[in-house]
């Protein structure tokens, strides 16, 4: 039979009421003949406590104890969600990420999917069970301890497995029933979507536009999986919500598609640090070991041997950044006379793939800003997309005068 991947995140399976709404859901594709692969995410709100609790114990934590405890949101759910199909007489159980098992790399907190065979599903298929809820974010390592695939994981979850079946299609049921030219939740004017190309997609999500993770993204393009975004609140036709898609399936599409923010970022800087070659492998190379993400990078003019070195990292990441980066002064590697961590910025980005052929974005977007007084820190660039550091308390502003400036209310 057909199989169907269906995601629900958080908010879709929020109470016992919201699981039942998503149990019918399955039950009407099920009908339809599909074999339903049925992912799960923890409950809305689930995730962060137990994030809290892990910080509250130990700040710096053991990962492997921290994806123990984070992972756990999620077994709840998929027991939930298996006992409503089996209450309405669908043949349903659940697996957690072991039990399938979904395989991962040892990366705690960040684990990549390596392989999910799908030997120990398809028998249960065979044997007539005709959904199988798993606990999404979640997998084994090889040393055999659980891993989680980082905040938003369910999402890869979900894709990985469409790819291992060759799903029919992989729906992504969320709190908003499709993907839009911004979050709907910072401006009013956001438009939905009806298909984005993967690329736009991949940037909008790494930039910050949480409603799919970047790495579900990555393999749905890697595997050419279809993939769609849907609300789960509202009733569904088959051409609902947003197509993630290649960008041949997609007609005309305006120069930005979209606009994203992300607020949890943070601007660090590394004052006098001496310029020779090398330098930047010894800042850089300590900080990617201690595994804080680094996005974008200045270095400032030299003067008399000595300059200024900014990089931009998430603001979790910074107390790993400063003991990386002390532990390295103290090694000797590096010389550095302060430095300086500005928690309170904010990155906002403007993507689309038709900035690959138009000039003239990234100076419509810098006089939009200087037009509402918001002072720009630090820039990048790619093919497809221009991201700014601002001060965080510009966010919505900054994001509001983008998205009208490039007038993404309006179709192309
Ligand atoms: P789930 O719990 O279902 O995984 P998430 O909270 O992770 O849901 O993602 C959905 C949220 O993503 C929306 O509520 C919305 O606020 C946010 N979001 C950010 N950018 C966008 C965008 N461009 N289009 C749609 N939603 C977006
Ligand atoms: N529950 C996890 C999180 O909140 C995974 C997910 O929902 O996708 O990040
Ligand atoms: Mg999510």
């Amino acid at each position: 039979m057909p199989v169907l991947v269906m995601k629900f995140g958080g908010t879709s399976v929020a109470t016992l009421d919201r699981i039942r709404r998503a149990a019918k859901r399955v039950g009407v594709e099920v009908a339809k003949g599909y074999d339903v692969i049925v992912i799960v995410s923890a409950m809305s709100g689930k995730t962060n406590e137990l994030v809290g609790w892990v910080n509250e114990i130990s700040p710096l934590y053991d990962a492997r104890e921290y994806d123990a405890v984070v992972s756990s949101g999620e077994n709840i759910t998929a027991g939930l969600m298996a006992l409503t199909l089996q209450e309405m007489d669908v043949p349903a159980r659940s697996w957690q990420g072991w039990q399938v098992p979904l395989k991962t790399n040892s990366a705690h907190s960040s684990a990549r999917i390596e392989e999910i065979p799908t030997d120990n599903l398809n028998a249960k298929f065979s044997e007539g069970m005709r959904v199988a809820v798993v606990a999404g974010f979640q997998g084994i390592s090889p040393e055999g301890r659980i891993t989680t695939l980082g905040r938003g994981g369910s999402d890869t979850t979900a894709v990985a497995f469409a790819a291992a079946f060759d799903a029919e299609r992989c729906d992504i049921y969320t709190d908003v029933d499709g993907v839009y030219t911004t979050d709907p939740r910072i401006s009013s004017k956001a438009r939905k979507l009806d298909k984005i190309a993967f690329e736009e997609m991949l940037e909008l999500a790494s930039l910050g536009a949480k409603v799919l993770q970047t790495r579900s993204v990555e393999l749905a393009m890697r595997f050419n999986v279809r993939l769609r975004v849907l609300s789960s609140f509202e009733e569904q036709s088959d051409d609902a919500g947003t197509l993630v898609c290649a960008e041949e399936e997609i007609m005309e599409s305006n120069v930005v598609s979209g606009i994203a923010y992300s607020r949890d970022e943070a601007k660090m800087t590394l004052i006098s640090v001496a310029d020779r070659p090398g330098i930047a492998a010894a800042i850089f190379g300590p900080l990617s070991e201690a595994g804080v993400n680094v996005d974008m990078i200045i270095q400032n003019i030299a003067e008399e041997g000595r300059t200024d070195m900014t990089f931009s990292c998430p603001t979790d990441h910074v107390k790993r950044a400063e003991k990386a980066l002390q532990e390295a002064k103290e090694k000797g590697e590096i010389n550095y006379h302060d430095l300086v961590a500005d928690t309170d910025v904010a990155k906002i980005s403007a993507v689309g793939i038709g900035m690959r052929s138009q000039s003239g974005v990234a100076a419509k977007m810098f006089k939009t800003l200087s037009d509402e007084g918001v002072n720009i820190k630090v820039i990048a660039t790619s093919e497809i997309k221009i991201s700014v550091l601002v001060d965080r308390k510009y966010m919505e502003l900054a994001v509001q005068a983008l998205h009208d400036a490039f007038e993404l209310d309006k179709a192309a």
